[in-house]
């Protein structure tokens, strides 16, 4: 007879065991449990009360009622809303991740994720600016995309020609590279060098890296005012060629020419999303746009790079014909409005007493008259000087409503990471989420709180296929914002643009506090979110 002692044994473990189970579920306790909250899980759906346990990185309960027992520590959110943390699809922190890495102006507005390497820059090769971070440690969490203009430099330098097979092959090699390194998309960004030089098939080949390893593509399009559709449609026609999903950055009519014509944006996405074109979009609430002066030029005059263009610019008619081009896309208005007064100047090393000004100001302190002529004649002259980076008021706020209730359409500063006191940035990087919630739901109700927060958290995620963020669920990482929503608000302004938000109560990210009380706790516990084709052959 065979022994049973085998059988007993096992029998005592599987006995022992569950109770040994059953003891350690008893004892269950959290490192951080929130408690009374409204919860406003990113779903979109009406919020709901709950409690909410932390252990760790992770949610692991969201529950009607939790014994603050059984928790390390509480936070009492009575009267406060619980979020997911906020996801930035859209900045350009990059590199400076690791001068800033506090994230101040990006956390005091409840975000816990930037995605950077947008409008087709992105800090190359990825994968030594991801270990840097990581060495150095970051409040937020940091994701990139992969730019065009950044891979095109480095293959091809500011040639205008398409790129030869053999080019194209390098192009790809380097796109492949960056996807595997974690980038989650290939963006571009086709106002600005070398972009600008580049024609569709180049972009359609490029993305059909993408088809295989996943991710998906954002474009700053070439067109945001009169060819806004053209430019549109040749964004879906990169996606679509290659099977990926779309996203229109910065969306905007930013021409007043164009201005309350939301069908030139509505009628190619929604048609695309009839085929089945999986096309979102993101958008900032302002009406005024930020970025350098290089893009007004007309762009055949950076080819080869800077020595050339200042050569050029010797001859009187190529400066006449750059002069009228300017004119046509910066000074001209058919509304009768003053463009001189429209144009501020954001940051200029070479001229930091001009940061705040307008065009028209800056001409009367170098004793110009301010005509459109002078005013074209300072733009070349500041972007002889190195690019400055200048704020643009050109958008229509019926616009910026009317943009903000489509659906498909997520929030997105298109800021960066800021120095207190330095410059004179556009209040975007400050307050762009914190505006949504306190200008656009509280006081104008343009969209409902439940539904500001979806366009911040859950779309973004999903857009992304991020992985356990976005939402409030059990197992998902504890990126969580809590702000009083009676409170909430943007400081920012375009006059004092170094302002933290007010409202945000707590910022937790990963887990751990890096805002309490509305104060930065210092603490670092970002990751790293990489792509879908991180770690692939
Ligand atoms: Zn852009």
């Amino acid at each position: 007879m065979k022994s049973r002692l085998p059988v007993i044994i096992l029998v005592f473990f599987l006995i022992s065991g569950s109770f040994f189970f059953s003891c350690r579920k008893a004892e269950v306790r959290y490192d951080l449990v929130i408690k009374n909250g409204r919860v406003f899980d990113g779903s979109g759906n009406p919020w709901f009360r709950a409690d909410i346990g932390i252990k760790g990185a992770r949610i692991v309960a969201v529950s009607g009622r939790i014994d603050p027992g059984k928790a390390t520590r509480v936070i009492e959110a009575e009267g406060l809303a619980v979020a997911p943390g906020f996801i930035d699809i859209h900045t350009h922190a990059d590199r400076d991740l690791l001068d800033i890495p506090g994230c101040e102006n990006y956390i005091s507005q409840g975000v816990t994720t930037l995605v950077g390497g947008n409008c087709g820059d992105h800090d190359f090769p990825l994968g030594e600016l991801f270990s840097g971070i990581e060495k150095k440690g970051i409040a937020c969490n940091f994701a990139s995309l992969a730019g065009h203009n950044t891979i095109r430099r480095q293959v091809m330098g500011l040639k205008m020609e398409a790129p030869t097979a053999e080019e194209m092959m390098r192009m790809k090699d380097l796109l492949r590279q960056e996807m595997l390194a974690g980038a989650v998309g290939l963006s571009t960004g086709l106002a600005y060098l070398p972009g600008t030089y580049s024609r569709t098939e180049e972009l359609v080949e490029l993305a059909s890296v993408l088809s295989a390893v996943g991710g998906f593509y954002a474009s700053h399009i070439r067109n945001q005012g009169k060819k806004i559709t053209e430019a549109i449609e040749e964004a879906i026609t990169i996606g679509e060629k290659n099977g990926i999903p779309v996203q229109i950055s910065h969306i905007k009519l930013a021409d007043e020419d164009v201005w309350n014509q939301l069908e030139r944006i509505t009628a190619p996405v929604e048609a695309a999303r009839t085929r089945g074109v999986e096309v979102t979009m993101d958008q900032y609430p302002y009406t005024a746009t930020s970025s350098g002066f290089t893009s007004s030029l007309p762009q055949d005059v950076f080819e080869g790079g800077r020595e050339k263009f200042l050569e050029r610019l010797q001859n009187p008619e190529v400066y006449s014909r750059v002069k009228q081009a300017v004119i046509r896309s910066r000074l001209t208005s058919n509304r009768g409005i003053d463009k001189l007064e429209t144009i501020y100047l954001a940051n200029s090393r070479k001229f930091p007493e001009y940061e705040g000004k307008n065009l028209k100001q800056i001409l009367e302190l170098r004793g110009k008259p301010a005509t459109v002529e002078n005013g074209a004649d300072l733009i070349i002259d500041l972007v002889k000087e190195g690019d400055v980076s200048a704020i643009f008021f050109q958008m229509d706020e019926r616009d910026v409503e009317a943009l903000m209730r489509l659906p498909y359409v997520m929030i997105g500063s298109d800021g960066g990471l800021q120095v207190a006191g330095q410059g004179s940035p556009h209040p975007r990087s400050y307050g762009t989420f914190t505006r949504i919630l306190g200008e656009y739901v509280r006081q104008r109700h343009i969209i409902t709180l439940e539904e500001a927060i979806r366009k911040m958290t859950c779309l973004p995620a999903q857009t992304m296929r991020l992985k356990e963020r976005g939402m409030i669920r059990e197992g998902y990482y504890a990126d969580l914002t809590i702000f009083d929503p009676l409170e909430v608000k943007d400081a920012a302004t375009y006059a004092e643009p170094h302002q933290h938000s007010r409202g945000v109560v707590y910022v937790l990210v990963n887990g751990r506090p890096v805002l309490e009380k509305g104060k930065f706790t210092g603490a670092r516990p970002g990751m790293i979110i990489r792509g879908p084709a991180f770690g692939k052959k």
